[in-house]
């Protein structure tokens, strides 16, 4: 999700562009802040944000 490679919205596949908020979801990482960057782009899982407000009101 970092420099130059395009990230897509996980459920609606919609590019997220550079600057536009966005939320990662994801397990906290076992080493803390430390290489955190990594593990999201292994892990992570992104979501624009009219995407998160559908997650919120499935609960
Ligand atoms: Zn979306």
């Amino acid at each position: 999700m970092f420099g130059k490679k395009s990230t897509m919205c996980t459920t609606c596949g919609k590019e997220i562009a550079v600057h536009e908020r966005s939320w990662v979801y994801m397990q906290y990482p076992p080493s803390g802040m430390t290489n955190i960057q990594k593990y999201i782009e292994l892990s992570g899982e992104v979501y624009c944000t009219s995407c998160v407000g559908k997650l919120e009101e499935r609960k």
